[in-house]
């Protein structure tokens, strides 16, 4: 039976030793803390219950892929899946609101012809039927194939975009926010587009005009809640790890991986004690593994922000009417686009009584790294102009950023800040110290076009017998694509490293 060591408990890890187990192999699993999920924690307190990493998924599917390939029961069976309807409301910077049903292309046209003025729902439909374009011709390397060569990169350099090429954009391809003003032609509907990378972590400003596929993927394919919050998911894949047989050693950090003969020979812990396997399967960053410097700004222009998040504890119910996520546009650091996602879920598990009500509002800022220097005002937007990182435990720092975010909710109407009753405000040093992820940074989905630059390491690694998965590995970051990191390492693992993906 061959001996697989997979490093880390987080999604991606425990999608492939699932699927592992379940091919034969004996899983053994090594997480330096004392639970699994890796960033996907729930934190609980006074009887409130509050996601501290991902509260929505997009692309169900692959995690229903993962049940149906690992047992009896489908994903639906192990966890309460609802998709959030309506899926969001808009409140841009002027006031103007906007309210978007889910997965219905007719009525979101509707609504922003509604809110915007006539012909704007049918430039948005224009705009994700592009995105579809993309998503169509690039679908399967970047999401469902191994990216094992040279080769499977180039095929992602291009931008798949149809952009149509004008002025100074014949010479190089747009970026999502050039595309946004030339094809939407209003603040609000471009608002609307960037918000799609600004909820990722990435700069419209810089992003390529590929992440057009972000809200075409969310419009076609819905953004879902599970009952309970995004922990119960993480629990679900622990347990359905646990019925396949896989082994979990928590409490266990992995100190380097250990290669003879060019071959991975398995892994040395932080005791000084060393596990011999057949094939490692890496669910973090590796570079430090080998004593390569991991910071936060390594892995590209698409890799740098984490976020801010800010827990809070409401007295008074839930208002009738009131939304499961509202994103709040407001300005960041140097007029640069900013968001605030406001994800009121109104699940009954989440609160102590009927007179309470959880919230959650999340902001993608700059990464973690001790000692740089504290948040400007206004620092909690999309990460600072050079990608670079802020000392998140400043004094002050996060409560600050936190303060801002709130009144940006309630500018927008939202009325929370007279409710709290207590809050907790999380910032990437904490994903950080919870993760080991590099400055507490959250990968963003990968992206073709651009050269390449967002797109992530290969799943199979110059090392025979290595492989890696997570937000880190290809093809990115979130919960679906670090699913699939899982499928891909697993498959390269069974079938070889010529597998090309599943047909
Ligand atoms: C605040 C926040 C909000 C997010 N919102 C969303 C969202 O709404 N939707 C969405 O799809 N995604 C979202 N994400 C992203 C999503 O959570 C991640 O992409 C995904 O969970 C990352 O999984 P991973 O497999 O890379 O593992 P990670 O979550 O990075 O976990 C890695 C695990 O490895 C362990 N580890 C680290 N070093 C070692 C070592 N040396 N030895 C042993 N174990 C080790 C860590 O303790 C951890 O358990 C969010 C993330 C954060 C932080």
């Amino acid at each position: 039976m061959a001996r697989t060591v997979v490093i880390g408990a987080g999604m991606g890890a425990m999608a492939a030793a699932a699927r592992l187990a379940v091919a034969g192999h004996r899983v053994t699993v090594y997480e330096r803390a004392r639970t699994h999920g890796g960033a996907v924690r729930r934190l609980e307190r006074e009887g409130f219950g509050f996601d501290t990493g991902p509260g929505l998924l997009y692309l169900p599917a692959v995690w229903r892929d993962l049940f149906v390939k690992t047992g009896r029961e489908p994903l639906e069976e192990c966890v309460t899946l609802t998709e959030v309807d309506p899926a969001v409301r808009h409140v841009f910077a002027d006031g103007t609101s906007v309210l978007l049903p889910g997965g219905s292309r007719a009525g979101t046209v509707d609504a922003l012809d509604t809110a915007l003025g006539a012909g704007a729902g049918e430039r948005w439909s224009e705009l994700l039927s592009r995105g579809r374009r993309a998503w169509e011709a690039t679908r399967r390397p970047l999401l469902e194939e191994p990216l094992t060569d040279a080769g499977d990169r180039a095929r992602l350099d291009a931008d798949p975009y149809p952009a149509p090429r004008r002025g100074l954009l014949r010479r190089r391809a747009p970026f999502l926010s050039e595309i946004a003003r030339a094809e939407l032609r209003d603040p609000r509907l471009v608002a609307l587009l960037e918000s799609h990378a600004l909820a990722h972590g990435l700069d419209p400003r810089r992003a390529p005009a590929s992440a057009a596929v972000l809200p075409y993927l969310e419009q076609t394919f819905g953004a879902w809640y599970v009952g309970g919050g995004m922990r119960a998911l993480a629990d679900a894949v622990y347990q359905r790890c646990l019925a396949r047989g896989v082994e979990f050693r928590f409490g266990t950090a992995v100190s380097r991986i250990t290669v003879e003969g060019g071959r991975a020979a398995g892994v040395e812990l932080a005791d000084g004690s060393r596990v011999a396997a057949d094939t490692v399967v890496c669910g973090i960053d590796p570079r430090p593994m080998y004593g390569g410097r991991a910071s936060a700004a390594d892995g590209g222009p698409g890799y740098a922000a984490g976020r801010l998040t800010v827990l809070l504890a409401l007295r008074g119910a839930r208002p009738g009417g009131t939304v499961h996520r509202t994103v709040v546009h407001t300005a960041g650091p140097g007029g640069t686009a900013r968001t605030v996602t406001v994800l009121r879920p109104g699940d009954p598990a989440l609160v102590p009584g009927a007179e309470c009500e959880s919230a959650v509002l999340s902001v993608a800022v700059p990464p973690h790294r001790a000692g740089a220097a504290g948040p400007s005002s206004g620092g909690a937007g999309a990460g600072s102009e050079d990608g670079g990182a802020v000392d998140w435990t400043a004094p002050g720092a996060a409560e600050r950023a936190a303060d801002e975010a709130l009144a940006a909710a309630d500018t927008a109407g939202l009325g929370l800040g007279g409710r709290v009753l207590w809050r907790e405000v999380r910032t990437p040093a904490d994903t950080e110290r919870e993760t080991g992820a590099p400055g507490g940074a959250v990968p963003a989905p990968a992206l073709a076009g651009a050269d390449g630059a967002f797109l992530r390491a290969a799943n199979s690694t110059g090392t025979a017998g290595l492989y890696r998965v997570g937000g880190s590995a290809h093809p990115g970051g979130g919960l679906a694509h670090t699913g699939m990191s899982g499928a891909l390492a697993a498959g390269l693992i069974v079938e070889g490293d010529d597998w090309r993906g599943s047909r």
